[in-house]
């Protein structure tokens, strides 16, 4: 494929605005461009205009590595404060400007002309690529849950994410965790408090709990560095004269795999039902949102090839490293069997900023990148 048509892909994809939702007009897209060059693909419909999109080529027979992206891209922002409209992708001083430039519609692009070109090419592959396009993975990774459920993650030996990594090989991530905790109490006239539980007073029990729990965690991991644990919204009461009836607050947990996700979960349920013995204590624990941590062999194959492959093709040193944000990864490998996994694709530090873009160079290697990446892995 030229390069001008490798650019107006990804053009095209930038210009489909799918800030959290209409993921299918992307999918429609990609199955468009997938079936001209005689390559089927299939939607796997999560909800009214979003489908994820699976497809494949190769031989049945032998390993499935997985090229997975996301169609979704977050809100624009200020669109006032961008050099060029976040949905009309603009070429300028060799990089393509435009929301999901980086996150990660160049990863995702790259990732569908691989294919195309190692299908035109007649490459013959001893196994399968397939391709895992998914929705929702800003808002919880609602397409990867789905597909994983379905089962199309289950028989996979290798996945790449091609989130934007720049010239970096990313194999484990931390995971996330979510929660809200509710507290009730009873109404009284402030002046009268014996009358009413202050639930404000009963949430902070609680907080002063888990901020103990958390102060006395060493786990650490050499990659991904400590566990972290932060309250990051509080709110209770409505009227500066009325004891409290309600108070609730939210926290988010970063895990590692040595302070894993039911572990915590585990402590943190065990605080709120100690509290709850306590007289008037009634606390309400929810977990929102629970992504565990991704921790890949660094020397596994797939991260071994990956590594030379592209040192090759780049002419650098890549380095391996491990990162903070979640992935759709925390989700796929929630499968049955273990398989290794790899973050890296074409991008840099603009995922949701003004300004996303992406060096054309970065992703046009990306593509030989991942040809290559496929045909010694299978
Ligand atoms: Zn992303």
């Amino acid at each position: 494929m030229d390069r001008q048509k490798k650019l107006q892909i990804l053009k095209d994809m930038v210009n489909i605005n799918s800030t959290n939702g209409h993921e299918e007009q992307v999918a429609n897209y990609l199955q468009q461009l997938l079936s001209e060059y005689g390559i089927e693909s299939e939607k796997v419909q999560y909800d009214v205009d979003r489908a994820s999109l699976v497809s494949e080529i190769g031989s049945s027979d032998g390993p499935v590595l997985a090229f997975s992206g996301h169609m979704d891209v977050v809100d624009a922002g200020d669109e006032s404060k961008w050099k060029f409209p976040p949905f009309e992708a603009t070429e300028h001083d060799g990089k393509i400007y435009g929301r999901g430039a980086t996150d990660m519609k160049s990863g995702l692009a790259a990732m569908v002309i691989a294919m195309i070109e190692l299908q035109k090419e007649k490459q013959k592959l001893n196994g399968k690529i397939r391709l895992l396009a998914t929705v929702g993975e800003e808002v919880g990774e609602l397409g990867a849950e789905q597909l994983t459920q379905k089962g199309y993650a289950g028989d996979l030996d290798g996945l790449i994410i091609g989130e934007p990594s720049g010239h970096q090989i990313v194999y484990a991530h931390k995971g996330s965790i979510n929660y809200t905790v509710k507290s009730t109490g009873k109404n009284a006239h402030s002046s009268m408090p014996e009358y009413g539980v202050n639930a404000i007073d009963n949430l902070l029990l609680f907080y002063n709990e888990v901020e103990k729990f958390a102060k006395s965690v060493d786990a650490t991991n050499e990659i991904l560095g400590d566990f972290i644990h932060n309250v990051t919204v509080i709110d209770g009461g409505n009227q500066v004269n009325s004891i409290p009836e309600k108070a609730q607050l939210q926290g988010n947990i970063r895990s590692i795999p040595e302070m894993g996700n039911e572990t915590v979960k585990q402590v943190l349920v065990k605080i709120i039902n100690e509290l709850n013995k306590q007289e008037n204590v009634k606390l309400e624990l929810l977990f929102d949102y629970d992504k565990q941590p991704v921790f890949s062999d660094k020397n596994s194959e797939l991260v071994n090839i990956a590594k030379r492959v592209a040192s090759d093709i780049i002419k650098e040193e890549i380095p391996l490293l491990g990162i903070s944000g979640t992935t759709d990864a925390a989700e796929f490998t929630k499968a049955k069997k273990p398989f290794p996994v790899i973050i890296f694709g074409p991008g840099n530090e603009t995922p949701h900023q003004v300004n996303e873009n992406v060096s054309v160079e970065n992703y046009l290697e990306m593509v030989d990148v991942y040809k290559r990446i496929a045909v010694e892995f299978l």
